[in-house]
């Protein structure tokens, strides 16, 4: 299978295999879009769907990652801009891109992003790269010199992810990011034992303090939905709001604006009063 879907990678953006779906990011106290993540999918003509988890790993050993990541941030870009363009700049609209470790270390990523905003018009404040923990830890200096140089050319930065890594909050102080992606992991458990939303309640006020957006990833329940608002958790993403959707299905979410998650009001602050007291 490991050969089939290796040879197959090979071909697979020159026979347009390769799509990207959108997640919605919202805002979590508001219901509104903000932003969405752009999440490679993989149709390949004899195995079906094949999950990123399965082939992103792949494409960086082969270093196929390089041509494909290309294509991912152009394409993305592109379908930003004509989001941007069609509801206004004033609704803010963010791009977020995921970027594996080696497209993170490789030479010419400062280029290539500079290039790929010329082209496709994007501002580059409309852009969000999300870089995860592990794709930082060989050299962390050296991440964070290339952070800055990112930054410098003005698209926001994120670690995806936190928690699952080194999660070093000497060095979370350190790094130039816009944005802390709390795992999924975290979320998953944490109506169910008291850990995980202990260490969701910290990451949270550790962002607070160094004035970092906090984004919650995974949400699939009212539940999740209602904890992270009372801990002060500025955004989430998951599928008790939405899945990644097509381009086109997210054009209609983006034209409703909201998607509002009714919740009763008596629950939410009765939750922020147990969360103060605890
Ligand atoms: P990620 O960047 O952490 O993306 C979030 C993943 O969580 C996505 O999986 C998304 O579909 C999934 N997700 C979102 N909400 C929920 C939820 O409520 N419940 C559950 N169980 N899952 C949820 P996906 O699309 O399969 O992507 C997996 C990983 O593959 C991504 O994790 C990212 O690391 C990588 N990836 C995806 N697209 C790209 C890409 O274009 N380039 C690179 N380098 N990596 C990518
Ligand atoms: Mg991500
Ligand atoms: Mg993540």
């Amino acid at each position: 299978e490991r050969l089939e879907l290796e040879s197959g990678l090979r071909n697979a953006l020159e026979s347009g295999e390769l799509r990207l779906l959108y997640q919605p990011i919202l805002h979590l106290e508001t219901g509104e879009i903000i932003g969405g993540e752009a999440l490679i999918r993989w149709q390949h003509p004899t195995l079906g769907l094949v999950s990123p988890a399965k082939f992103i790993p792949l494409a960086e050993e082969t270093g196929l990652i390089v041509p494909i990541g290309a294509w991912v941030l152009r394409e993305a870009c592109i379908q930003a801009k004509s989001w941007q363009d069609e509801f206004g700049e004033s609704r803010n609209f963010v791009m977020s891109v995921n970027l594996s470790g080696r497209q993170f270390q490789s030479q010419n990523l400062l280029g290539l992003v500079r290039d790929t905003l010329q082209e496709t018009g994007l501002k580059p404040s409309g852009l969000k790269l999300e870089i995860t923990e592990s794709a930082m830890i060989d050299d962390v200096e050296a991440a964070i010199d290339k952070m800055n140089a990112l930054k410098d050319l003005g698209v926001l930065l994120a670690v995806d992810d936190f928690g699952t890594g080194y999660s070093s909050l000497a060095y979370l102080r350190r790094l130039p990011v816009n944005t802390v992606k709390i795992d999924q992991s975290f979320i998953n458990i944490m109506g169910c034992e008291p850990q995980p939303a202990a260490i969701v309640q910290t990451i949270i006020m550790l962002c607070r303090a160094l004035n970092l957006d906090v984004t919650g990833e995974g949400i699939e329940n009212k539940d999740q939905l209602l904890q992270l608002q009372g801990m002060g958790c500025d955004l989430g993403q998951g599928y008790f709001f939405s899945k990644p959707v097509d381009s086109s299905t997210f054009n209609k979410l983006l034209k409703t604006r909201y998607i509002k998650k009714e919740y009763d009001v008596e629950t939410k602050l009765e939750l922020k009063e147990l969360l103060r007291a605890a």
